[in-house]
């Protein structure tokens, strides 16, 4: 049954490559980049299969159990879209475009001067027999990554100027994980293709560690009232817990400009003091809008004022006017 599934998954993947992707390479020119342009397909296709498997899972749980009942779903709209273009490879492919050079000159140099080893396993070797302790190894390794991105994302004026973005969505569903500015999913680019070049994560187990953690994502943002009990709450990022992160108030204010900044394991803000497990389902946004702030309703104006944001900050008056954190 899976070999059925996983060949029609590959006759898929090849139908696709040779009837649109192929004859477009060769119509520009670019036939050397055949191998990356059949992975991306894969990548999809795998986009294809997360949306639709999420929708019929969660979209039934959100209006069984939602924590909000909205009459208007509009707001919901372009949190769609940032999900299509994320999951079908559109800003994922811009990011790699960017950066694939400017990574692959900082990888050769670092080899060239025998300053990082390959792979994780060069560091502990025991890894190499135990291919399930190697992948949780690289899984908590880019988790723990994911928190302290996510926790400077907060703690900098100017990050916070591009992130603040995620947080002004008022109506949070499961199609919100993808609402970021498009700097700030370049920065992420960034941080991943350092963290993956320190430890050499093998691609097969990037793939499978980039779909685990959007499944939980998306499972986290949903307008639902789910928590995982006293001890799941301390396993895994549940729905109650990253909608505490999104609070109005308690999301990005006091000590660390926030809590609950964990992407799956709440283990990381237990260990470094920012997590809170309160029994409240809280309105999401960010305090400023309140008072009548503008984060912007479509897809470019967000981006625009993101941009206009990230000048403020950036500039010594705006950084001293910090507003919301
Ligand atoms: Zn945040
Ligand atoms: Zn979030």
């Amino acid at each position: 049954m899976i070999e059925s599934v996983s060949q029609s998954f590959v006759a898929l993947q090849a139908g696709l490559f040779e009837s649109v992707v192929q004859p477009v390479l060769f119509a520009l020119g670019l036939t050397t980049y055949a191998e990356m342009g059949f992975d991306a397909v894969e990548l999809f296709l795998y986009g294809v299969i997360e949306i639709a498997l999420v929708w019929l899972l969660l979209r039934p749980l959100e209006a069984l159990r939602p924590v909000e009942r909205w009459s208007d779903r509009k707001p919901v709209r372009v949190d769609v879209l940032y999900t299509l273009l994320n999951r079908l490879g559109v800003i994922p492919l811009l990011v790699f475009m960017l950066l694939a050079v400017p990574m692959g000159d900082l990888d050769g140099w670092l080899r060239l001067h025998d300053l990082i080893p390959r792979h994780l396993e060069d560091w502990l070797p025991a890894l190499r027999e135990r291919p399930w302790l190697s992948f949780a190894a690289y899984l908590l390794i880019i988790d723990f990554a994911e928190y302290w991105r996510h926790r400077l994302q907060h703690r900098f004026d100017f990050w916070w100027a591009l992130h603040s973005l995620h947080h002004s969505q008022r109506q949070m569903s499961f199609w919100s994980d993808s609402r970021n500015h498009l700097v700030d999913d370049l920065i992420q680019g960034v941080w991943m293709s350092l963290v993956a070049l320190l430890v050499g994560v093998p691609p097969a187990q990037f793939v499978m560690i980039l779909l685990l953690t959007r499944a939980v994502e998306n499972l986290s943002h949903a307008n639902l009232r789910l928590s995982f009990g006293t001890f799941g709450e301390r396993l895994l990022v549940s729905p109650r817990f990253h909608r505490r992160h999104h609070a109005i108030g308690a999301g990005h204010e006091g000590r660390h400009r926030g809590c609950n900044f964990a992407v799956l394991f709440p283990l990381w803000d237990m260990v470094f003091g920012s997590a809170r497990f309160d029994d409240a389902y809280d309105a999401t946004g960010i305090r400023d809008q309140l008072q009548g702030a503008d984060y912007g309703d479509g897809f470019w104006r967000q981006q625009a004022l993101g941009l206009r944001r990230l000048v403020t900050a950036l500039t010594p008056q705006g950084s001293s006017l910090r507003s919301g954190a």
